[in-house]
Formats: structure tokens, C-alpha cells, sequence
């Protein structure tokens, strides 16, 4: 079968945030490589691993080296020259901005005027979303977990009346460790790993999280991983009572500060917990 043709592009001044592929190096959309061919400038995180990849595509482009250190001229140059011609963002893999630096330059970009448009392609947290069988139709991405066992668990907590799948980037040594931290918090929750996403050893495993981490103790895992933790069940026993810690907040304080003080003891949105301060002090 013949390849379909690049879509014709006349390259328009603006920024362009292009997806790149998270493992498979066929999946890159004939948008996507219409766009970097037509690039004035790509700006990406590592210039030899953008290299290979336009290498395999026989596009030969400017490349800029920009991460979220990068000092603000650098940005700032990236952004001039944006007002002129299309200047492309890609991040070593995947959607930019995803866990992937892209933020001050597309925040700085818009307020500066530039048109910005993003062209769609791999993700690793959505692809993991489409395979797992966990409820998609309200999903939480929080990014990496923390590393240390205390940060990690208050994270969690802080996600525990999230009414939604969570989903996690996670690495192949910390995840026995991830693993356990969520079968103490919530032991009967549904958990899926999603591994290697588009590669060779793809693979999504489900289960409870105490089992997971019992398979991944007797067969340690590589590369790279997406975790992702199913919603709570209605018999699942609330990791916080919160209605009495604000209770015991409000003896002391408004429901402001209550809800302040709530907030900092168990990670739960402050947000939350003024509106249910309100309701428990006018009740
Ligand atoms: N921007 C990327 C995206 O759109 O998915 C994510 C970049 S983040 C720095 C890298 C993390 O994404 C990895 O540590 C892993 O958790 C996840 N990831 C990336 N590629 C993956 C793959 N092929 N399979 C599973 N997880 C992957």
C-alpha cells in the first residue's frame, strides 16, 4: 500500500505544538511531519533524539535547544521568531507540555500574540486511558508520583474523593513501591499498569494493586510505565473523615481558616472544604 501523500502546508507564522511518537516511530500523523518539514525553527528538549527522528522522515530543520531551565532570552528569541515564520515545539516523546516541558513558552507565546496551534498525536496517559478498561469518562492526570514514601502517600490522599480514574507516569524501580503505598490505602481498588506503550513488550496488566506488586516483585519491570487507579467504590471506607476534622476546625476558627487548616492535614482542595464548612456551620 502506498503512503498517502503529506497535506499540502504553506508554513503561516505561529507556534506549532507538535505530539511525537511515545515508542512506535510510525506514529506521527502526515500533519505532523507536513508541519516540521515546513518549520522555520523546531525548538525540542534533546537535539540529537528530535535529529533522529527527522532523520527518519528526511526532514533536515533548524533545531533549538529549549527545556523549562532554558533562560527566559532564550524563550523570548523562540517567540520573535515565531511573530515571523512557523516555529515548532516537540519534546523527546509524546504530547509537549504532557510531563514534558512547554508551559512558560506557550504561556509567553500567547500573551505575546502569537497564534499557537497544536497538532495531536501520542500520548502515553491517554493511550494507557483507552486500553486499561477503568471508567474513562472522568480521569484525573497528576503526573509523576513523588518518589519519597511520605510525599507519595500524601499525594494520594490528597486524590482519594477524586470521583474518577487517576492516572500516574510512573518508573520501572519505583513501581513495587507505588504499588504497595495504594494497596494500603485503597485494597480494593482497581489498578492497571500499562507498560511499554506502542513498543515490542507492550503490555497492560489489571488488578488489585497488592496483586500487581506481588507479579512485578517476582518479575521486575522495564521501561517505561503508566499507572493508573480506578475510581472509589461506594463501599470504600474515606481515607479522611473530613466532616469531623472541619467539625473540630470550626470549634477553633471561621470556616476560612478551618477550611485552610483541613486543607494542609489532608491534600483535599481548599475550595471543597469552605463550601462544606459553610454548610456544616449553617447546619
Ligand atoms: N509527553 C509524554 C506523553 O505525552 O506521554 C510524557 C513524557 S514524560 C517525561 C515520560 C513518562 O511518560 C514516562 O516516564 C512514562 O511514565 C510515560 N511514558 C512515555 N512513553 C511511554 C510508553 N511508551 N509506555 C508507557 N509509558 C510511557
Amino acid at each position: 500500500m502506498a503512503l498517502p501523500t503529506l497535506p499540502a502546508w504553506e508554513p503561516i507564522a505561529g507556534l506549532y505544538i507538535v505530539a511525537t511518537p511515545i515508542g512506535n516511530l510510525g506514529d506521527i500523523t502526515l500533519r505532523a511531519l507536513a508541519v516540521l518539514q515546513g518549520a522555520a525553527l523546531i525548538a525540542c528538549e534533546d537535539t540529537r533524539v528530535t535529529g533522529k527522528l527527522l532523520n527518519l522522515y528526511g526532514i533536515k530543520a533548524r533545531l533549538q535547544r529549549l527545556d523549562d531551565h532554558a533562560p527566559p532570552e532564550v524563550r523570548a528569541r523562540v517567540i520573535d521568531e515565531a511573530r515571523q515564520a512557523a516555529v515548532v515545539l516537540v519534546s523527546d516523546a509524546g504530547t509537549p507540555l504532557i510531563s514534558d516541558p512547554g508551559y512558560r513558552l506557550v504561556r509567553e507565546a500567547r500573551a505575546a500574540g502569537i497564534t499557537v496551534t497544536s497538532i495531536p498525536g501520542p500520548c502515553a496517559a491517554v493511550s494507557a486511558l483507552a486500553m486499561a478498561g477503568l471508567p474513562s469518562d472522568r480521569f484525573l492526570f497528576a503526573g509523576f508520583l513523588p518518589v519519597k514514601d511520605k510525599a507519595r502517600r500524601e499525594m494520594l490522599e490528597g486524590l482519594a474523593d477524586v470521583a474518577g480514574t487517576l492516572v500516574f507516569y510512573e518508573t520501572a524501580p519505583r513501581l513495587e513501591r507505588s504499588l504497595l503505598a495504594i494497596a494500603e490505602l485503597w485494597p480494593t481498588r482497581e489498578v492497571a499498569v500499562a507498560r511499554e506503550l506502542t513498543k515490542l513488550h507492550e503490555e497492560c496488566r489489571t488488578g488489585t494493586a497488592a496483586a500487581l506488586a506481588k507479579h512485578y516483585a517476582a518479575h521486575p519491570p522495564k521501561g517505561e510505565i503508566v499507572l493508573l487507579i480506578g475510581p472509589p467504590g461506594e463501599d470504600e471506607a474515606p481515607v479522611h473523615d473530613t466532616d469531623a476534622l472541619l467539625r473540630a476546625a470550626l470549634a477553633e476558627a471561621g470556616p476560612g481558616k478551618a477550611a485552610g487548616i483541613v486543607a494542609k492535614e489532608t491534600g483535599i482542595d481548599r475550595a471543597a472544604l469552605y463550601a462544606r464548612a459553610l454548610e456544616l456551620k449553617g447546619g
